[in-house]
């Protein structure tokens, strides 16, 4: 197929990873940003885990009871604020529907392939442009508190097992030996499950690094240029106009993240992602002697406490709360409980020195699964809603899409993301 003049609007995770991976199939590309550089939206601050271990959307089954519990518990780890109800109507009811188990193990088995394939990416591009962000590949430690894991959960472990997923379900013992700064909880933790194919870094880091090395290989990069429309002809989208210009382009990709929405709203394409809030506290280790030595997750809470060089970064709580971008002290205080609950040893000295509070929207799906395609209007095509899989599926969404532009066939079954189910 010739190459193409494509337009990608975002230079978040998903919009630089699409870049380089259109780039280096030949095509000519352009990325718009509104911002003055990459990665300053959701992929700012995310809490850096590479988990593919992790394919579960967060609408799983018995999540509505979670939910409504949230409204009257300020420190619940997921919060539903009554503010925010009347604009999530929609999109709720579809979030609530596709949390029956079928749907949700449907949506656990593609996001783990897609998330399988982008690690895989995502390591040989750290390789091939020595990429700097702070990567660990030591696996993640998911620790329980009220019970022992056990070695099968429900029918759609085996499934990942033999799609490729890696776990090593591990005693006290065990988990401390993992990681030996979890001595000062050992009487709190029944044992953890080990993922040791999971990495880390600093997301951020990672898209800047992909930029130069994309602005390097051809890409072009407009930053401070806000789309304010698309251009449509007759149903086909034909370029877009920006605040200061309109270009034509052959194709128009959307990686827009949690603003999505509005851009495709009046073209009559309702896209069922809306935002859910979250947090991270960005810690200064550097004076510590002992350190953390790989992400340790708390399911139960939604949250991580990742290791990135020098610093320390607890992550997580969701909260539907709409575009309101206030950083409740409330919700980063959830974030300094969890880190004395899991290393109180360094908590109060942490906690002395600098802290970086953050808030951020994840592009959260009705059905899990992000959108990667050409929609019902030609010309247009989407890399969104990857919730809290972002960093993790970024390379693969970049590479599916670009497979899809180029008239190839994916590396993995993109049917679960086509970008035609809005
Ligand atoms: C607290 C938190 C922790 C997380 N932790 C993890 C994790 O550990 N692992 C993981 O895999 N994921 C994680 N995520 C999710 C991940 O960060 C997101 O899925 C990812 O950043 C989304 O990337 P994106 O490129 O789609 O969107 P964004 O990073 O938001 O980028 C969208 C870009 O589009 C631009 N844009 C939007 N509209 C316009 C317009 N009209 N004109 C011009 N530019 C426009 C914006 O300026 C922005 O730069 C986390 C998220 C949060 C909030």
């Amino acid at each position: 197929m010739p190459a193409k003049d494509i337009l990608i609007i975002g230079a978040g995770l998903t919009g630089i990873a699409s870049a380089w991976a259109l780039r280096q199939r030949g095509h000519r590309v352009t990325v718009f940003d509104a911002h003055d550089g990459p990665a300053e939206e959701t992929s700012f601050a995310n809490a850096g885990a590479l988990t593919p271990s992790e394919p579960e959307p967060w609408n799983a089954p018995g999540v509505h009871w979670q939910l409504l519990s949230s409204l009257a518990d300020p420190h619940s780890p997921m919060k539903l604020r009554v503010k925010a109800i009347p604009g999530l109507t929609s999109w709720g009811l579809r979030f609530l529907w596709n949390s029956r188990r079928s749907a949700y193990e449907a949506a656990c088995q593609a996001n783990f392939a897609l998330s399988h394939h982008s690690l895989k990416l995502t390591q040989a591009v750290r390789e091939a442009e020595q990429l700097e962000y702070d990567s660990l590949s030591r696996g993640t430690l998911k620790i329980c508190r009220d019970a022992p894991p056990t070695p099968v959960r429900d029918g759609i472990n085996k499934t990942l097992a033999d799609m490729g997923l890696k776990s090593e379900i591990l005693d006290v013992e065990e988990t401390l030996a993992r990681e030996p700064m979890l001595e000062a909880v050992r009487d709190q933790i029944a044992g953890s499950v080990f993922h040791p194919l999971d990495e880390s870094g600093d997301a951020r880091a990672f898209t800047r690094a992909l930029a130069r090395a994309a602005e390097a290989a051809g890409v072009r990069f407009e930053w401070k240029t806000r789309v304010l429309e698309l251009i449509d002809r007759a149903g086909h989208i034909i370029g877009v106009r920006t605040d200061e210009e309109e270009i034509e382009v052959e194709a128009v990709v959307l990686a827009t993240g949690h603003a999505s929405w509005s851009l495709l709203a009046p073209h009559g394409l309702h896209l069922p992602v809306r935002p859910v809030k979250g947090y991270s506290l960005t810690l200064d280790m550097s004076g510590l002697n002992q350190r953390p030595g790989l992400p340790v997750v708390d399911e139960a809470l939604h949250t991580i406490a990742t290791p990135m060089g020098d610093r320390l970064r607890i992550a997580g709580t969701a909260e539907f709360t709409g575009l309101d971008r206030t950083l409740r002290e409330d919700r980063v205080d959830n974030l300094r409980n969890l880190l004395r609950s899991i290393y109180p040893q360094i908590a109060d000295t942490l906690l002395a020195g600098e802290q970086k509070a953050w808030c951020g929207f994840r592009p959260m799906s009705a059905d899990g699964r992000p959108f990667i395609g050409e929609t019902r209007a030609r010309g247009l095509w989407l890399v969104t809603g990857h919730g809290h899989l972002g960093w993790t599926q970024a390379m693969g969404s970049g590479d599916v899409l670009a497979s899809l532009m180029s008239g190839e066939t994916p590396a993995i079954d993109a049917s679960a993301f086509a970008a035609t189910r809005i």
